[in-house]
């Protein structure tokens, strides 16, 4: 099987930013526009070897110390769902069933593995499908405890540690603890940068928009760190002390979500009025927002505690829905927004709870919140936009 690059590569059609120039943010917007972009190419050339993901609690730091390149599987490109419809209803997520038909479309040839947590049933009948009908010839599924207390930690570590032995046992590899403390310093530099641009955004008139914000979080999920992080502190070096991302707009909006990586629904919202100036979404704020602890002692536990304990969490921890409304309210005022969006996918069970309960929360403090459900593929945005206009009358912008 040659899990070489396949010449098909789909693009999405979003016209990268032409208003910041720089290399840096060009060669972000390509590997945000696409899923087989240049440095993933360039790395598969040189021999390298590339794991895929789904869930931002997936150990990143462990694939980059066994010399190995983690890639955040999206759908990115998709069109349709026909060949995947054939293994899911209608009545599930349309995020793994875009995933499937482009891995049974050959999209994802050039994984070499792939690592599967349970976040939810949606994401566990994809793991089953993968299985069944790509041929991935490493698959590992890494099972994800609700609650986030000492002995979930323990068990969460124990399963980061049995990938260990078996990442290395298949690849012939061996994983150092020095390798690890070397690669939880590399990730904690690319969030410590990713942080640097929200600080950004915090300015009356920030030099970003939020979707440009999107392209350079989604870019960093699919590209060797080593790279990324010269090309953000580049586009850090060019937007530093700069003001106005030039689009006029009247109110200054958080997104909440889970699954959101497509940076064109982030602008039909700016294109309505709302600039996005911070988010909770997990491919934004909650996996930057705070470090992986170098002083512990052993690196694995440290990205036990950290992945499902220590970062901003989802709703598929059931533990930690208040600290998450205050995760959430500390960053609207951090941020000085005016209203909070939460973005759900259609059929999406957890995020369901979560707006219902997020709502009510954030509505004590007299925070505005607005749900609104879209699904995995931004196609027709005329509703999204007539909502979030509304959604800005009412906050008296
Ligand atoms: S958006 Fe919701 S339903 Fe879809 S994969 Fe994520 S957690 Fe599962």
């Amino acid at each position: 099987m040659n899990n070489m690059i396949t010449s098909s590569g789909s693009q999405r059609e979003y016209t990268p930013s032409d208003r910041i120039q720089c290399d840096a943010f060009q060669q972000m917007c390509e590997a945000t526009a696409c899923v087989q972009n240049s440095a993933l190419k360039r790395w598969k050339e040189n021999g390298g070897k590339v794991v895929g993901f789904l869930c931002s609690m997936a150990p990143d730091e462990l694939l980059i110390a066994a010399n190995m390149l983690g890639f955040r599987v999206r759908g990115t490109g998709s069109t349709n769902t026909d060949l995947a419809d054939n293994y899911f209803t209608n009545l599930n997520c349309t995020f793994p069933r875009h995933c499937l038909n482009m891995a049974m479309e050959g999209e994802y040839e050039f994984l070499d593995g792939i690592l599967y947590l349970n976040s939810c049933d949606h994401i566990r009948r994809l793991y089953d499908n993968w299985k069944l009908n790509i041929d991935t010839e490493f698959i590992e599924l890494i099972a994800l405890p609700r609650q986030t207390g000492p002995d979930q930690v323990k068990f969460f570590t124990e399963e980061f540690q049995m990938i260990r032995e078996k990442l290395e046992s298949h690849f012939k590899i061996k994983i150092t603890d020095d390798a690890l403390r070397d690669a939880i310093k590399l990730g904690n530099e690319t969030r410590r940068l990713q942080r640097r641009m929200y600080d950004l955004r915090k300015q009356d008139d920030p030099p970003i928009t939020g979707a440009e914000v999107l392209t350079v979080m989604v870019a960093g999920t699919a590209m060797p760190k080593t790279e990324y992080n010269v090309l953000l502190r580049e586009l850090l070096e060019e937007l530093e002390g700069k003001q106005g991302s030039g689009k006029e707009y009247r109110a200054r909006l958080m997104i909440t979500g889970g699954v959101l990586d497509d940076p064109k629904w982030i602008n039909a919202v700016e294109e309505v009025g709302g600039l996005v100036v911070a988010d909770g979404l997990c491919f934004g704020g909650r996996i930057m927002w705070e470090d992986i602890d170098e002083t512990i002692e052993d690196p694995i536990e440290a990205l036990g505690r950290y992945y499902l304990a220590d970062r901003p969490s989802c709703p598929r921890v059931v533990d930690k829905q208040e600290e998450r409304a205050e995760f959430t309210a500390n960053m609207f005022k951090e941020f000085n927004c005016d209203g909070i969006v939460g973005a759900k996918m259609v059929f999406c069970d957890q995020w369901n709870v979560e707006n219902y309960m997020l709502k009510s929360d954030m509505h004590e403090q007299e925070i505005p919140f607005m749900s609104v459900e879209r699904e995995y593929i931004t196609s027709g945005t005329g509703q999204l936009k007539t909502r979030i206009q509304a959604f800005i009358e009412s906050l008296g912008k």
